[in-house]
Protein backbone atom coordinates (compact mmCIF):
# COMPACT_ATOMS: atom_id res chain seq x y z
CA UNK A 1 0.00 0.00 0.00
CA UNK A 2 1.33 3.09 -0.80
CA UNK A 3 0.22 6.16 0.54
CA UNK A 4 1.16 5.17 4.31
CA UNK A 5 5.26 4.41 4.28
CA UNK A 6 8.08 5.70 2.84
CA UNK A 7 9.56 2.57 0.97
CA UNK A 8 6.54 1.64 -0.07
CA UNK A 9 6.08 4.90 -1.81
CA UNK A 10 9.01 4.03 -4.32
CA UNK A 11 6.82 1.20 -5.75
CA UNK A 12 4.31 4.10 -6.75
CA UNK A 13 7.15 4.83 -9.68
CA UNK A 14 7.11 1.48 -11.08
CA UNK A 15 5.73 1.24 -14.69
CA UNK A 16 2.85 -1.07 -13.99
CA UNK A 17 0.90 -1.77 -10.22
CA UNK A 18 -2.45 -2.73 -9.39
CA UNK A 19 -4.40 -0.09 -7.75
CA UNK A 20 -7.62 -0.83 -6.08
CA UNK A 21 -9.74 2.09 -5.51
CA UNK A 22 -12.36 0.81 -2.57
CA UNK A 23 -15.35 3.39 -4.25
CA UNK A 24 -18.18 2.14 -1.44
CA UNK A 25 -18.94 -0.48 1.14
CA UNK A 26 -15.85 0.09 2.98
CA UNK A 27 -17.57 1.97 6.16
CA UNK A 28 -21.36 0.93 6.11
CA UNK A 29 -23.22 -2.33 4.46
CA UNK A 30 -24.25 -1.42 1.06
CA UNK A 31 -23.68 0.89 -1.65
CA UNK A 32 -20.59 -1.50 -2.82
CA UNK A 33 -18.52 -0.72 -5.50
CA UNK A 34 -14.77 -1.08 -6.20
CA UNK A 35 -12.48 -0.28 -8.77
CA UNK A 36 -9.31 -1.67 -10.18
CA UNK A 37 -6.72 -0.58 -12.48
CA UNK A 38 -3.50 -2.29 -14.20
CA UNK A 39 -1.93 -0.42 -16.58
CA UNK A 40 -4.61 1.56 -18.65
CA UNK A 41 -7.94 -0.64 -18.11
CA UNK A 42 -10.14 -0.22 -14.88
CA UNK A 43 -12.59 -2.88 -14.14
CA UNK A 44 -15.39 -1.64 -11.68
CA UNK A 45 -16.84 -4.75 -9.52
CA UNK A 46 -20.09 -3.97 -8.15
CA UNK A 47 -22.84 -0.77 -8.15
CA UNK A 48 -24.88 -1.02 -5.46
CA UNK A 49 -27.68 0.85 -2.89
CA UNK A 50 -27.24 1.77 0.17
CA UNK A 51 -30.49 0.56 1.31
CA UNK A 52 -30.92 2.56 4.80
CA UNK A 53 -30.95 5.66 2.58
CA UNK A 54 -32.90 4.70 -0.48
CA UNK A 55 -36.02 3.55 2.53
CA UNK A 56 -35.22 7.30 3.90
CA UNK A 57 -35.57 9.00 0.58
CA UNK A 58 -38.74 6.50 -0.21
CA UNK A 59 -40.69 7.40 3.06
CA UNK A 60 -41.45 10.81 1.86
CA UNK A 61 -41.28 10.78 -2.11
CA UNK A 62 -41.92 8.71 -5.33
CA UNK A 63 -38.63 7.04 -5.91
CA UNK A 64 -38.42 6.60 -9.78
CA UNK A 65 -38.34 10.52 -9.52
CA UNK A 66 -34.81 10.76 -8.30
CA UNK A 67 -31.15 11.53 -10.32
CA UNK A 68 -28.08 10.43 -10.09
CA UNK A 69 -27.15 13.52 -8.33
CA UNK A 70 -29.83 13.62 -5.80
CA UNK A 71 -28.86 9.65 -4.94
CA UNK A 72 -25.38 10.84 -4.67
CA UNK A 73 -25.33 13.31 -2.57
CA UNK A 74 -27.81 11.03 -0.03
CA UNK A 75 -25.71 8.55 -0.02
CA UNK A 76 -28.07 5.86 -1.34
CA UNK A 77 -25.48 5.16 -4.51
CA UNK A 78 -21.61 4.87 -4.35
CA UNK A 79 -19.91 7.88 -4.67
CA UNK A 80 -17.61 7.03 -7.68
CA UNK A 81 -17.07 10.92 -8.81
CA UNK A 82 -13.24 10.12 -7.22
CA UNK A 83 -12.56 7.39 -10.10
CA UNK A 84 -13.00 10.99 -12.25
CA UNK A 85 -10.60 12.53 -9.62
CA UNK A 86 -8.15 9.64 -10.28
CA UNK A 87 -8.44 10.27 -14.21
CA UNK A 88 -9.81 6.34 -14.39
CA UNK A 89 -13.33 7.24 -15.92
CA UNK A 90 -12.85 6.61 -19.34
CA UNK A 91 -10.63 3.75 -18.60
CA UNK A 92 -13.45 1.63 -17.47
CA UNK A 93 -13.41 -1.71 -19.72
CA UNK A 94 -16.32 -3.48 -17.93
CA UNK A 95 -18.84 -3.47 -14.84
CA UNK A 96 -18.63 -6.86 -13.68
CA UNK A 97 -21.74 -7.83 -11.23
CA UNK A 98 -21.49 -10.91 -8.65
CA UNK A 99 -24.81 -11.36 -7.26
CA UNK A 100 -28.34 -9.99 -7.68
CA UNK A 101 -28.80 -8.14 -4.57
CA UNK A 102 -29.99 -4.79 -4.72
CA UNK A 103 -26.73 -3.13 -2.49
CA UNK A 104 -24.75 -4.80 -5.88
CA UNK A 105 -26.77 -3.65 -8.32
CA UNK A 106 -29.30 -0.98 -7.17
CA UNK A 107 -26.71 1.62 -8.52
CA UNK A 108 -26.17 0.59 -12.01
CA UNK A 109 -29.52 2.54 -14.01
CA UNK A 110 -27.95 5.65 -12.28
CA UNK A 111 -23.89 5.58 -12.87
CA UNK A 112 -23.80 3.31 -15.71
CA UNK A 113 -24.23 5.74 -18.28
CA UNK A 114 -20.79 7.43 -16.97
CA UNK A 115 -18.99 4.66 -18.29
CA UNK A 116 -20.46 4.35 -21.94
CA UNK A 117 -17.59 1.80 -22.83
CA UNK A 118 -17.93 -0.37 -20.63
CA UNK A 119 -19.68 -3.82 -20.73
CA UNK A 120 -21.96 -4.88 -17.88
CA UNK A 121 -21.32 -8.46 -17.29
CA UNK A 122 -23.75 -10.54 -14.82
CA UNK A 123 -24.89 -13.90 -14.29
CA UNK A 124 -28.10 -14.79 -16.29
CA UNK A 125 -30.43 -14.04 -12.93
CA UNK A 126 -28.49 -11.19 -12.01
CA UNK A 127 -28.92 -9.65 -15.75
CA UNK A 128 -32.42 -10.57 -15.74
CA UNK A 129 -33.07 -8.87 -12.10
CA UNK A 130 -31.36 -5.72 -13.95
CA UNK A 131 -33.54 -5.42 -17.16
CA UNK A 132 -36.69 -6.42 -15.13
CA UNK A 133 -35.37 -3.11 -12.28
CA UNK A 134 -34.82 -0.86 -15.62
CA UNK A 135 -37.99 -1.91 -17.08
CA UNK A 136 -40.40 -1.58 -13.96
CA UNK A 137 -38.51 2.07 -13.55
CA UNK A 138 -38.62 3.20 -16.99
CA UNK A 139 -34.77 3.35 -17.20
CA UNK A 140 -32.32 2.32 -19.88
CA UNK A 141 -28.87 2.10 -19.97
CA UNK A 142 -27.07 2.34 -23.06
CA UNK A 143 -23.73 -0.16 -22.20
CA UNK A 144 -23.07 -3.20 -24.19
CA UNK A 145 -24.31 -5.91 -21.77
CA UNK A 146 -23.11 -9.91 -21.58
CA UNK A 147 -24.54 -12.33 -19.72
CA UNK A 148 -21.97 -14.91 -17.95
CA UNK A 149 -22.08 -18.30 -17.13
CA UNK A 150 -20.56 -19.94 -14.22
CA UNK A 151 -16.81 -20.51 -14.21
CA UNK A 152 -16.33 -19.25 -17.21
CA UNK A 153 -13.28 -16.36 -18.42
CA UNK A 154 -13.59 -13.64 -20.52
CA UNK A 155 -10.77 -11.21 -22.37
CA UNK A 156 -12.02 -7.78 -21.76
CA UNK A 157 -8.70 -6.14 -22.96
CA UNK A 158 -5.32 -6.87 -24.70
CA UNK A 159 -3.92 -7.09 -20.89
CA UNK A 160 -7.11 -8.41 -18.46
CA UNK A 161 -8.88 -11.09 -18.28
CA UNK A 162 -12.12 -11.47 -16.33
CA UNK A 163 -13.52 -14.98 -14.79
CA UNK A 164 -16.73 -15.62 -12.60
CA UNK A 165 -16.47 -18.07 -10.53
CA UNK A 166 -19.51 -20.01 -8.86
CA UNK A 167 -20.25 -19.51 -4.83
CA UNK A 168 -23.08 -19.80 -2.74
CA UNK A 169 -24.61 -16.67 -0.79
CA UNK A 170 -28.36 -16.72 -0.28
CA UNK A 171 -29.82 -15.50 -4.20
CA UNK A 172 -29.09 -17.71 -6.72
CA UNK A 173 -26.25 -17.68 -9.35
CA UNK A 174 -23.06 -15.87 -7.70
CA UNK A 175 -20.01 -15.35 -8.63
CA UNK A 176 -16.80 -14.75 -7.41
CA UNK A 177 -14.83 -12.41 -9.61
CA UNK A 178 -10.87 -13.00 -10.38
CA UNK A 179 -9.30 -10.44 -12.32
CA UNK A 180 -6.59 -11.89 -14.46
CA UNK A 181 -3.70 -9.05 -15.07
CA UNK A 182 0.70 -9.36 -15.42
CA UNK A 183 0.16 -7.88 -11.61
CA UNK A 184 -1.27 -10.80 -10.65
CA UNK A 185 -5.07 -11.92 -9.61
CA UNK A 186 -7.65 -9.69 -8.08
CA UNK A 187 -10.26 -11.71 -6.26
CA UNK A 188 -13.53 -10.22 -5.66
CA UNK A 189 -15.17 -12.15 -2.43
CA UNK A 190 -18.35 -10.19 -1.81
CA UNK A 191 -20.70 -11.55 -0.89
CA UNK A 192 -20.41 -15.26 -0.10
CA UNK A 193 -21.82 -17.91 2.29
CA UNK A 194 -19.76 -21.59 2.06
CA UNK A 195 -22.63 -23.66 1.81
CA UNK A 196 -21.29 -27.46 0.81
CA UNK A 197 -25.08 -29.03 1.03
CA UNK A 198 -26.98 -26.51 -0.82
CA UNK A 199 -30.67 -27.05 -1.46
CA UNK A 200 -30.42 -26.00 -4.69
CA UNK A 201 -27.69 -25.51 -6.97
CA UNK A 202 -24.15 -26.66 -6.88
CA UNK A 203 -21.67 -26.35 -3.87
CA UNK A 204 -19.04 -23.32 -4.04
CA UNK A 205 -16.12 -24.14 -7.14
CA UNK A 206 -12.95 -25.12 -4.48
CA UNK A 207 -11.06 -26.82 -6.73
CA UNK A 208 -11.07 -23.83 -9.13
CA UNK A 209 -10.45 -21.42 -6.00
CA UNK A 210 -7.69 -23.60 -5.23
CA UNK A 211 -6.21 -23.67 -8.92
CA UNK A 212 -6.20 -19.67 -8.34
CA UNK A 213 -4.38 -19.90 -5.35
CA UNK A 214 -1.35 -21.71 -7.60
CA UNK A 215 -1.51 -19.03 -9.94
CA UNK A 216 -1.33 -16.47 -7.53
CA UNK A 217 -3.78 -14.20 -6.35
CA UNK A 218 -2.57 -10.91 -5.05
CA UNK A 219 -5.37 -8.97 -3.30
CA UNK A 220 -8.39 -10.32 -2.14
CA UNK A 221 -11.40 -8.24 -1.27
CA UNK A 222 -13.86 -10.25 1.32
CA UNK A 223 -17.16 -10.39 2.51
CA UNK A 224 -16.15 -9.21 6.26
CA UNK A 225 -19.67 -8.84 7.57
CA UNK A 226 -19.85 -11.38 9.81
CA UNK A 227 -15.78 -11.48 10.51
CA UNK A 228 -16.63 -11.51 14.19
CA UNK A 229 -19.05 -14.55 14.54
CA UNK A 230 -17.30 -17.60 14.84
CA UNK A 231 -20.44 -19.58 14.98
CA UNK A 232 -21.21 -21.04 11.28
CA UNK A 233 -24.44 -19.64 9.96
CA UNK A 234 -25.98 -22.87 8.64
CA UNK A 235 -27.02 -24.08 5.53
CA UNK A 236 -29.85 -23.04 3.37
CA UNK A 237 -30.62 -27.35 4.63
CA UNK A 238 -30.55 -25.58 8.22
CA UNK A 239 -33.34 -23.17 7.42
CA UNK A 240 -35.54 -25.59 5.32
CA UNK A 241 -35.44 -27.51 8.72
CA UNK A 242 -36.32 -24.23 10.38
CA UNK A 243 -39.18 -23.69 7.76
CA UNK A 244 -40.43 -27.57 8.45
CA UNK A 245 -41.24 -26.80 12.54
CA UNK A 246 -42.64 -23.34 11.80
CA UNK A 247 -45.46 -24.71 8.91
CA UNK A 248 -46.01 -27.31 11.69
CA UNK A 249 -46.82 -24.70 14.15
CA UNK A 250 -49.21 -22.95 12.15
CA UNK A 251 -52.42 -23.48 13.42
CA UNK A 252 -56.29 -23.35 12.25
CA UNK A 253 -57.72 -24.94 9.18
CA UNK A 254 -59.53 -22.01 8.97
CA UNK A 255 -56.99 -19.11 10.22
CA UNK A 256 -54.39 -17.16 7.65
CA UNK A 257 -51.46 -18.10 6.34
CA UNK A 258 -48.80 -15.96 5.25
CA UNK A 259 -45.28 -16.37 5.17
CA UNK A 260 -42.49 -13.65 3.77
CA UNK A 261 -39.40 -13.55 2.67
CA UNK A 262 -35.95 -12.24 0.91
CA UNK A 263 -37.75 -12.05 -2.78
CA UNK A 264 -34.16 -12.53 -4.10
CA UNK A 265 -33.92 -15.44 -1.89
CA UNK A 266 -35.16 -18.62 -4.99
CA UNK A 267 -33.68 -21.24 -3.24
CA UNK A 268 -35.68 -20.63 0.29
CA UNK A 269 -38.75 -19.79 -1.92
CA UNK A 270 -38.76 -23.03 -3.07
CA UNK A 271 -38.31 -24.80 0.19
CA UNK A 272 -41.21 -22.71 1.03
CA UNK A 273 -43.19 -23.46 -1.86
CA UNK A 274 -42.35 -27.26 -0.95
CA UNK A 275 -43.60 -27.38 2.54
CA UNK A 276 -46.64 -24.74 1.54
CA UNK A 277 -47.56 -27.62 -1.21
CA UNK A 278 -48.40 -30.48 2.22
CA UNK A 279 -50.95 -28.07 3.69
CA UNK A 280 -53.36 -28.07 0.55
CA UNK A 281 -53.99 -24.63 0.20
CA UNK A 282 -53.30 -22.66 -3.13
CA UNK A 283 -49.81 -20.62 -2.85
CA UNK A 284 -50.33 -16.95 -4.00
CA UNK A 285 -47.29 -15.09 -4.38
CA UNK A 286 -47.92 -10.91 -3.72
CA UNK A 287 -45.75 -8.26 -3.88
CA UNK A 288 -44.03 -6.41 -6.94
CA UNK A 289 -40.57 -7.19 -5.82
CA UNK A 290 -41.87 -10.93 -5.16
CA UNK A 291 -42.93 -10.51 -8.67
CA UNK A 292 -39.36 -8.93 -10.05
CA UNK A 293 -37.04 -11.92 -8.69
CA UNK A 294 -39.56 -14.86 -9.07
CA UNK A 295 -40.26 -13.74 -12.92
CA UNK A 296 -36.73 -13.26 -13.47
CA UNK A 297 -35.59 -16.42 -12.14
CA UNK A 298 -38.21 -18.22 -14.67
CA UNK A 299 -37.37 -16.35 -17.39
CA UNK A 300 -33.22 -17.92 -16.95
CA UNK A 301 -35.12 -21.57 -15.91
CA UNK A 302 -34.22 -21.60 -12.65
CA UNK A 303 -37.75 -21.07 -10.68
CA UNK A 304 -38.34 -25.31 -9.88
CA UNK A 305 -41.72 -23.91 -8.50
CA UNK A 306 -42.95 -21.39 -11.66
CA UNK A 307 -46.11 -24.26 -12.13
CA UNK A 308 -47.04 -24.16 -8.57
CA UNK A 309 -47.44 -20.96 -7.63
CA UNK A 310 -50.02 -17.89 -8.78
CA UNK A 311 -47.64 -14.79 -8.73
CA UNK A 312 -49.78 -11.14 -8.45
CA UNK A 313 -48.14 -8.29 -9.25
CA UNK A 314 -50.50 -5.18 -10.06
CA UNK A 315 -52.24 -3.88 -7.06
CA UNK A 316 -55.93 -3.99 -8.68
CA UNK A 317 -55.28 -7.72 -8.78
CA UNK A 318 -53.87 -7.90 -5.73
CA UNK A 319 -56.69 -6.63 -3.61
CA UNK A 320 -59.23 -8.22 -5.54
CA UNK A 321 -57.21 -11.43 -4.17
CA UNK A 322 -56.79 -10.20 -0.87
CA UNK A 323 -60.56 -9.80 -0.91
CA UNK A 324 -60.98 -13.28 -1.70
CA UNK A 325 -58.59 -14.39 0.84
CA UNK A 326 -60.70 -12.58 3.23
CA UNK A 327 -63.87 -14.27 2.23
CA UNK A 328 -62.12 -17.57 2.41
CA UNK A 329 -59.02 -17.72 4.46
CA UNK A 330 -58.28 -21.26 5.38
CA UNK A 331 -58.02 -22.12 1.21
CA UNK A 332 -54.85 -19.97 0.76
CA UNK A 333 -51.37 -19.70 1.43
CA UNK A 334 -49.82 -16.35 1.13
CA UNK A 335 -46.13 -15.99 0.32
CA UNK A 336 -45.70 -12.11 -0.09
CA UNK A 337 -43.34 -8.94 0.60
CA UNK A 338 -42.75 -6.57 3.75
CA UNK A 339 -40.40 -8.90 6.15
CA UNK A 340 -38.20 -5.42 6.77
CA UNK A 341 -42.14 -3.28 6.87
CA UNK A 342 -40.65 -1.54 3.81
CA UNK A 343 -43.77 0.96 2.94
CA UNK A 344 -46.17 -0.22 0.14
CA UNK A 345 -45.26 -3.35 0.94
CA UNK A 346 -48.02 -6.12 1.22
CA UNK A 347 -47.72 -6.33 4.74
CA UNK A 348 -47.33 -2.76 5.20
CA UNK A 349 -50.37 -2.16 3.62
CA UNK A 350 -52.61 -4.77 5.30
CA UNK A 351 -51.76 -3.49 8.82
CA UNK A 352 -52.48 0.34 7.59
CA UNK A 353 -55.94 -1.27 6.46
CA UNK A 354 -55.20 -0.06 3.14
CA UNK A 355 -56.62 -3.72 1.53
CA UNK A 356 -59.59 -5.44 1.97
CA UNK A 357 -58.20 -8.09 3.68
CA UNK A 358 -57.38 -7.49 7.76
CA UNK A 359 -55.58 -10.02 10.25
CA UNK A 360 -57.60 -11.55 12.67
CA UNK A 361 -56.56 -13.48 16.18
CA UNK A 362 -55.61 -16.31 15.17
CA UNK A 363 -53.89 -15.56 11.65
CA UNK A 364 -50.32 -16.69 10.93
CA UNK A 365 -47.64 -15.05 9.97
CA UNK A 366 -43.82 -16.27 9.17
CA UNK A 367 -41.01 -14.14 8.65
CA UNK A 368 -38.73 -16.48 7.10
CA UNK A 369 -36.04 -13.75 7.51
CA UNK A 370 -33.73 -11.74 9.61
CA UNK A 371 -33.93 -7.70 9.98
CA UNK A 372 -31.16 -6.34 8.26
CA UNK A 373 -29.11 -4.78 11.21
CA UNK A 374 -29.79 -1.04 10.66
CA UNK A 375 -31.41 1.96 12.52
CA UNK A 376 -34.35 2.30 9.65
CA UNK A 377 -35.12 -1.44 9.43
CA UNK A 378 -35.19 -2.05 13.03
CA UNK A 379 -37.26 0.50 14.04
CA UNK A 380 -40.17 -0.06 10.95
CA UNK A 381 -39.97 -3.63 12.08
CA UNK A 382 -40.93 -3.23 15.67
CA UNK A 383 -43.32 -1.03 14.76
CA UNK A 384 -45.13 -3.67 12.34
CA UNK A 385 -44.19 -6.72 15.08
CA UNK A 386 -46.48 -4.86 17.63
CA UNK A 387 -49.36 -3.19 15.42
CA UNK A 388 -49.34 -7.35 14.16
CA UNK A 389 -49.33 -8.89 18.12
CA UNK A 390 -52.05 -6.34 18.66
CA UNK A 391 -54.34 -7.78 15.88
CA UNK A 392 -53.74 -11.04 17.50
CA UNK A 393 -51.53 -12.62 15.22
CA UNK A 394 -49.57 -15.34 15.72
CA UNK A 395 -45.90 -14.67 14.40
CA UNK A 396 -43.33 -17.16 14.08
CA UNK A 397 -40.29 -14.91 13.37
CA UNK A 398 -36.48 -15.31 12.28
CA UNK A 399 -37.25 -18.68 10.29
CA UNK A 400 -34.03 -18.14 8.82
CA UNK A 401 -30.19 -18.38 8.37
CA UNK A 402 -28.14 -15.73 6.90
CA UNK A 403 -26.34 -15.59 3.64
CA UNK A 404 -22.90 -14.32 4.68
CA UNK A 405 -20.18 -16.39 5.78
CA UNK A 406 -18.77 -16.54 9.49
CA UNK A 407 -15.39 -16.52 10.46
CA UNK A 408 -14.72 -20.27 9.63
CA UNK A 409 -15.59 -19.47 6.13
CA UNK A 410 -13.40 -16.60 6.01
CA UNK A 411 -10.64 -18.71 6.84
CA UNK A 412 -11.06 -21.42 4.61
CA UNK A 413 -11.20 -18.72 2.10
CA UNK A 414 -8.09 -17.27 2.77
CA UNK A 415 -6.42 -20.55 3.18
CA UNK A 416 -8.18 -21.49 0.04
CA UNK A 417 -6.99 -18.58 -2.17
CA UNK A 418 -3.66 -17.98 -0.09
CA UNK A 419 -3.58 -14.08 -1.22
CA UNK A 420 -0.80 -11.68 -0.85
CA UNK A 421 -2.98 -8.95 0.06
CA UNK A 422 -6.58 -8.62 2.25
CA UNK A 423 -9.07 -6.47 2.60
CA UNK A 424 -12.19 -6.43 4.29
CA UNK A 425 -15.44 -5.34 3.10
CA UNK A 426 -18.96 -4.98 3.65
CA UNK A 427 -19.48 -3.36 7.01
CA UNK A 428 -18.38 -1.31 9.27
CA UNK A 429 -14.89 -0.50 10.43
CA UNK A 430 -16.11 -2.65 14.02
CA UNK A 431 -17.07 -5.29 11.47
CA UNK A 432 -14.06 -5.35 9.30
CA UNK A 433 -11.49 -5.30 12.37
CA UNK A 434 -12.30 -8.48 13.36
CA UNK A 435 -11.12 -9.66 9.62
CA UNK A 436 -7.90 -8.42 10.34
CA UNK A 437 -7.23 -9.64 13.16
CA UNK A 438 -8.23 -13.02 11.79
CA UNK A 439 -5.70 -12.02 8.85
CA UNK A 440 -3.07 -11.90 11.79
CA UNK A 441 -3.73 -15.97 12.75
CA UNK A 442 -2.31 -16.39 8.90
CA UNK A 443 0.81 -14.25 9.18
CA UNK A 444 -0.57 -10.84 7.56
CA UNK A 445 0.75 -7.96 8.96
CA UNK A 446 -1.41 -4.82 9.37
CA UNK A 447 -0.46 -1.58 6.96
CA UNK A 448 1.72 -4.31 4.95
CA UNK A 449 -0.33 -7.15 3.56
CA UNK A 450 -4.09 -6.78 5.35
CA UNK A 451 -5.51 -3.21 4.38
CA UNK A 452 -8.45 -1.42 6.60
CA UNK A 453 -10.10 0.61 4.00
CA UNK A 454 -12.35 3.28 3.77
CA UNK A 455 -14.90 4.87 1.12
CA UNK A 456 -12.92 6.55 -1.63
CA UNK A 457 -9.36 5.30 -0.75
CA UNK A 458 -7.21 4.32 -2.83
CA UNK A 459 -4.68 1.71 -2.21
CA UNK A 460 -1.80 0.55 -4.43
CA UNK A 461 -0.08 -3.15 -4.33
ZN1 LIG B 1 -25.71 -10.23 -1.11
Amino acid sequence: MVSMNKSSYHSSTRSCQMEVCTVGGYEEVGKNMTAVKVGEDVVIFDAGFHLPSVIELQENEVFQQYTERKLRNAGAIPDDLILDKLGWRNKVKAIVIGHAHLDHIGAIPYISQRYPKATIMASPFTMAVIDSILEDDKMRVHNTKKVVQANSIHKISENMKVEFIHTTHSTIQCYFIALHTKEGIFFYGLDFKFDNYPTMGNPPNYKRMKELSKKGVKVLVADALYSGTEKKPGGEAIAKHLLQEAFSRAEGKNSALFITTFSSHIERLKNIVEFAQKTNRQIIFLGRSLNKYVNSAISVGQCPFANKIKLIKYRRQINSFLAKIERDRGRYLVVCTGHQAEKGSILDRIVKGETPFKFKPGDNLIFSSSVIPVQPNQMLRERLDKKLRNMGVKLQTNVHVHGHGSREDLRDLIELLKPKHVIPAHGSLEQETPFIELASEFGYKFGETSHLSSNGKLLKF
